[in-house]
Parts: C-alpha cells; structure tokens; sequence
C-alpha cells in the first residue's frame, strides 16, 4: 500500500480535515509545522514539541547542507536517527534559503552557486543535489527544488521563472530514487492570477502526492496573497494534500484552512516567543509591557499546557526583563516557555474548530463562514460560506514582514 495515502474525513465549505499517512506515523490535518532551521526547533526539545501537539518536523536542507553535511546524517541515521523527533519531518529544497539569504552568486538553467556563509565556499545546487541531499537526510515530506521570486518582480521574470521551476520539477523527479520519501511539487506564478493558474495547472500535471502553493509571504500584501491561495485551492485536486509555504500568522492561517489549505510552516509562533511575546485567542502578548510583572494569570485561562499550568504572566514578564531568553526546557526560560505555549493558537484545536468537525476552540473564535472578533471588512476573499467576508482582528496584525525575516534567516543565518 502507497505509505503516503490522504485522506479527507470531513468538510465545511471548502475547509477540510484529513489524516496524511506517512512512513512515521499519520498525522491529522489542517496542520501547522515549526520550523526546526538546523535540526532543531530553537528552545524547544522533541517532549516539548509533542506536548503541544506538533506532528510534522519541518527543517532546512540548506542548514544541513551545510553543517554538518547530507552525508554525515545519513551515517548517523537520517534524520529520524540522528535528531530527537522520531515523527514525520520535512526537508525544503533548499531554493529558498540559497536566493534569500542573500549569498547567491549565480541563477541559470542548471542551478544555483552560491556562497556558505559559514566559511564563503562556493556551492553549487541543483534540483538533482536537492534531491541527493534530502534522499540522505531522509525526511518523509520532500520539495522539489525551485524558484521563488521576490516581490514584487516584473511579469517577464515571473514567467521565465515559473516555466523554469516546471523544467527543475521534471529534473527532481527523475532524480528521485527513494520510494519511502514524497516529493511535493510547489507552484509559483508571484500575484499574478494567469501565471499561478498556468503554474499550478501544470504542476498538477505531475500527478504528484502533494502540492505547494509557493512564492507567497514574501511581502506582498495580505489581499493579494488571499486572492492567489483562494484561486490555487480551487485548482488543486481534492485527494492530495495542499501546503502554503511559510505562513504562519494565525489569522492567516484561519483563513487559508477555510479556503482549504492542509499544511503550513513558519518560523513567527516560536521566534515571536523567543523574543518575549506570546501568543493567546485575544491576540498578541508582549511580555515586555510593565503590566505583565504583577499579573499572577496564566498566559491564557483555561489553557492545559505546560507553560500555562506553570507559570504566571509576572514570572514570565520577569524572565523576558532579566534575559533568559536562551537554554533548553530543563529550566523555566522565556525561550521554552512562550514558545511552548504560543504555537498552540494555530495547532490542531484550531483546525478543527475551523471546520467545525469537532470541539474545539480557535484563534479569534472563528469558524468557517464566521469573521474572528473585531474584523472590520473582507476577508478571505472568496472563503466558502463567508457570507459577510472579515478582516482578522487587529491584534493579530502582521506587522511588517520582510522576505527574509519570514524563515528567520537573517535573524539568526546559524
Ligand atoms: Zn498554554
């Protein structure tokens, strides 16, 4: 039997929860995936992650490439030997870190060059290294290598970069020679609506386990990224899978699971809570604020988490002012104790509140066809049952994001 078989087990206007079978387990989704740069997830051990209901590990094949190589991981086992989470993981083509982090000495037909910024090597990556490189690490998930362009970029650019992205998926196919690993094909196409239908559609083409809805996030405005997910979810087959790359702001993430996105990642839950702000359904805690330090509540009443269980808002705002912002879970920090409790919000309570399909609290309350607290016009355009669309609340705002703020690159490149 194809150990990577999805299934949908229940709908609510185009919002859907599934079980993906992989050769680690099943998970359930709508689901969301931290973002483990080098193997780990910052401040937070495997116990942790699956404490709070993680289900997929997703790491940067860049990261690994690097240090400490393909090879040496998968003589110590692939990553399921060689890190602590024995779940599903996912490796990225490693395309995104190479053109964002900013090193990149050269973009042709064949590949990319480009520069470690560990000791300034030129390296050379290609769909067929990618491929190599993520067959060693051994992840269940694995991405074809691709092109992901700024924003905003002329439309010519847009097109050669599409039709070349579809070239690399061909190449990573046929590079591909572990059954036990499922390659997901990512569409591009910026915000613009011919070119994502005409990327996506030919993606699909590959018949492949699953698909990604690429090149969004990277700092395009909120409607336009809506109006391209809403447009790729009704193209995408409803027996696969369905992954927005690296969005993670719970709102956002409320929305695209009502147009019927299946898998998201993001660096923002965990490095929000590294850098002292919490994440709780009214919105956005910034632990810095002098009203936090003599607040005996729990980052959020009625949560069971660990943090939650714990801690108080003061003990928390205290440890954020005396920087203990760094170490592992073995000792209460801001860094394993926000963190814990902040990717709560957009875990699989969530989901399933979402589509209604079981008990279940969500960010902002929302459901499918209904807007979170405070949302003041429309939003997500085109959402399933959304009869009077919504914006998200304001205290999920965004803020200003920045194409290599979003995986956390430049924040910390080690
Ligand atoms: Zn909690």
């Amino acid at each position: 039997m194809d150990p990577f078989r999805f299934q949908v087990e229940a709908r609510a206007g185009r919002a859907r929860v599934g079980r993906l079978f992989t050769p680690h387990g099943a998970v359930e989704t709508p689901l969301f995936m931290p973002v483990g740069t080098a193997g780990s997830v910052k401040g937070l051990m495997p116990k942790d992650l699956e404490a709070i209901g993680s289900q997929v590990l997703l790491t940067n094949t860049y990261h690994l490439l690097l240090r400490p190589g393909p090879e040496r991981v998968r003589a110590l086992g692939g990553l399921h030997g060689f890190a602590g989470w024995k779940g599903p993981w996912l490796t990225d083509s490693g395309g995104f870190q190479v053109m964002s982090l900013g090193h990149m000495r050269r973009i042709d037909e064949e590949g990319v060059v480009f520069q470690s910024h560990l000791d300034g090597r030129l390296i050379k990556l290609t769909p067929e290294r990618s491929i190599a490189v993520q067959e060693a690490l051994g992840a269940d998930l694995i991405m074809a290598f691709d092109e992901c362009p700024p924003y905003p970029s002329p439309r010519e650019y847009l097109e050669a970069s599409l039709e070349r992205t579809l070239r690399w998926l061909e190449r990573s196919l046929k590079a591909k020679t572990r059954p036990d690993q499922a390659l997901f094909g990512i569409a591009q196409g910026g915000t613009d609506p011919e070119l994502r239908r005409r990327s996506t559609l030919e993606t699909i083409r590959f018949d492949l386990p699953g698909y990604a809805i690429g090149g969004l996030a990277v700092g395009e405005p909120k409607e336009a990224m809506f109006a391209m997910v809403e447009l790729s979810t009704r193209l995408l087959p409803e027996d696969r899978p369905r992954y927005l790359m690296g969005v993670g702001h719970p709102e956002d993430l409320v929305a695209a699971m009502g147009l019927g996105v299946d898998l998201f990642d993001c660096v923002y839950p965990t490095r929000t809570g590294r850098f002292g702000s919490a994440l709780v359904p009214e919105g956005r805690l910034n632990l810095k604020n002098a009203r936090f330090l003599e607040d005996r509540r729990p980052l959020e009443e009625g949560c069971d988490c660990y943090t939650c269980q714990t801690f108080g808002r003061a003990y928390l705002a205290h440890l954020v002012r005396a920087g203990r912002c760094s170490g592992g879970s073995s000792s209460p920090s801001t860094t394993c104790a926000t963190s814990t409790a902040s990717p709560r919000p957009p875990g699989r309570p969530s989901a399933r509140g979402v589509t209604g399909t079981s008990p279940g609290s969500s960010p902002g309350g929302a459901s499918a066809g209904r807007c979170p607290p405070g949302s003041a016009r429309p939003w997500p355009p085109g959402a399933t049952g959304n009869t009077t669309p919504c914006r998200p609340a304001p205290a999920w705002g965004p803020g200003k994001r920045r194409l290599v703020d979003r995986r956390g690159d430049k924040i910390s490149p080690v």
